[in-house]
């Protein structure tokens, strides 16, 4: 597919567009079109300047079909940049849902955060305004509209938690047992790296004492701890002893709400593994299942069964874990809505404390779409009707959406959504979402976020992506890392201050 841009810079959102309706075409942008040009399918976005406002043109082109709109646009919007590029983006989705037949939700909506975006517009122009903007400008449907209000309201009471000086902890453990065929993490097997990961965390350990100095000399508080990848799990029970004794010993916990580790594929959990967390003041766990349908986990790639799953839960709750999370995912090659139907009603049954449901992304790095000889080709409509099915029965339940986040390629543009049972919603998925605060990540492929208190200002500090590279390039990694001083220099005087309660 090529699109064409004229006269205009709104080519990140008119592809990102174009992507939702096209996960699968490779999109070439150009600002004119090539000469002898034979591409099958063209879309022409353009602007063209009039004396008193703006032209705007869009083109859908594919073979035989043709269709276009235009729509002329005059003061104050025309001088508005924002508006403009909306105004392009309703008319290429009214042309692209024309022709394919399927209205995506959440409307010409691309970016990751919807609800930081409607509370923003909620306090610009207030809450009635803002919803018929979300609804009627914006073309977000009804549902997704009541969806973000609830969700924007429930994770509301969790954002008021942070203070100017809190900040939260993310530990990245790269490895799992196995690698999901959806997966474009920079996790690696554990079978091909075992070797690196007692450098690997010995090196971890020194990062974590150096990030708690940088954090104590700034006088930050530490509000959650989060230990994800990866599956933090595939650690040994020993290996998670020597990480969460260096935690515990580097940094203050007396002010931390919650201490989450991913013990996230049920064929990493032992007993013993489990005894380590409880010893050391884990608070949340998260066991995730992703579907309880064999056929469907094997076709991804993972390495256990639904009863495994059910074996793992019921271990932590004998164990006394008391605070559990399970993830699941909509669209997945070879689950039917019956299967994932199922599925759902079974985690219900298990009654676990939060359950995050996924919509599969279909990204390009992930072996699933790169593997041509079984192109995976998804069901759209059949996704939506997972979600749709999960928010009906979640609500029915008792859960409540807390927060909501959408990624780029997801399967009918739809989302991820964390529900939760009230009282055991977890703050670093919230602050993490909402960009509240400070995150100070370790671990390769971690990012650090530095957020000004005082402002939306935030600066993003990344560690190496790769074990190898992380372990190979590590002091460069620790300089880089006092880039977390200079940066709470420049936003204000936190240093100078004392924290408060
Ligand atoms: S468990 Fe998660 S991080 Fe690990 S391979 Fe699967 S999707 Fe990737």
């Amino acid at each position: 597919m090529t699109l064409l841009i004229d006269g205009h810079t709104f080519h990140y959102e008119m592809e990102n567009l174009c992507r939702l309706f096209f996960p699968y075409q490779k999109i070439k942008v150009l600002g004119k079109f090539p000469e002898n040009c034979k591409e099958k399918m063209l879309i022409y976005t353009g602007i063209k300047k009039e004396p008193n406002g703006l032209t705007l043109t869009v083109r859908v082109q594919f073979g035989e079909y043709c269709r276009e709109e235009t729509e002329w646009i005059g003061s104050p919007e025309c001088g508005n940049e924002n508006e403009q590029e909306r105004h392009m983006a309703v008319l290429l989705f009214r042309l692209l849902t024309a022709y394919c037949g399927f209205v995506p939700k959440w409307g010409i909506l691309t970016g990751v955060r919807p609800v930081k975006l409607l509370r923003r517009l909620i306090s610009e122009m207030g809450e009635t305004k803002a919803l018929d903007f979300y609804q009627n400008q914006l073309l977000v449907s009804e549902q997704k509209t009541k969806l973000s209000l609830l969700t924007m309201q429930n994770e509301g009471k969790i954002l008021s938690l942070s203070k100017p000086e809190s900040f939260s902890l993310y530990i990245s453990i790269p490895f799992c047992p196995t690698r999901c065929s959806y997966c474009s993490f920079v996790s690696s097997s554990v079978e091909k790296t075992a070797k690196l990961v007692p450098e690997y965390l010995r090196l971890l350990c020194r990062e974590i004492e150096h990030t708690a100095q940088v954090a104590a000399s700034l006088k930050l508080r530490l509000e959650t701890v989060y230990i994800g990848g990866g599956t933090p799990t595939t650690l040994s029970a020993e290996q998670l002893d020597t990480l969460l004794s260096t935690i515990r010993r580097s940094f203050h916990l007396s002010a931390c709400r919650e201490f989450t580790v991913e013990a996230g594929r049920p064929d990493t959990i032992t007993a013993e593994k489990l005894l380590s967390l409880k010893k050391h003041g884990v608070t949340r766990i998260s066991i995730n299942p992703q579907t309880l349908n064999d056929e469907v986990l094997k076709t991804i790639g993972r390495r256990h069964t639904a009863e495994q799953t059910l074996s793992a839960y019921a271990l932590a709750r004998d164990l006394g874990f008391d605070n559990i999370n399970m993830d699941l995912i909509a669209g997945l090659p070879k689950d039917s809505l019956e299967s994932f139907v199922s599925t759902l009603d079974r985690v219900i049954g298990l009654a676990p404390e939060s359950i995050t449901v996924h919509t599969l992304s279909l990204k390009r790095s992930a072996r699933l779409f790169q593997d041509e000889s079984e192109p995976f080709r998804n069901d759209t409509q059949t996704a939506e009707q997972m979600i749709d099915y999960a928010d009906e029965q979640l609500l029915k339940y008792g859960y409540k959406p807390y927060y909501l986040y959408r990624q780029s390629r997801m399967v009918g543009n739809l989302e991820n959504t964390g529900w939760v049972k009230p009282g055991f919603e977890s703050p670093y998925n919230v602050f993490i979402m909402d960009e509240t605060h400070t995150i100070l990540a370790c671990g390769a492929g971690a990012v650090s976020k530095i957020k000004d208190p005082y402002s939306d200002s935030l600066n993003r500090i990344f560690n190496f992506k790769y074990p190898y590279e992380y372990i190979n390039r590590f002091e460069e990694m620790i300089i880089r890392k006092d880039q977390v001083k200079a940066n709470y220099g420049k936003f204000c005087r936190i240093s100078e201050r004392t924290p408060s309660d």
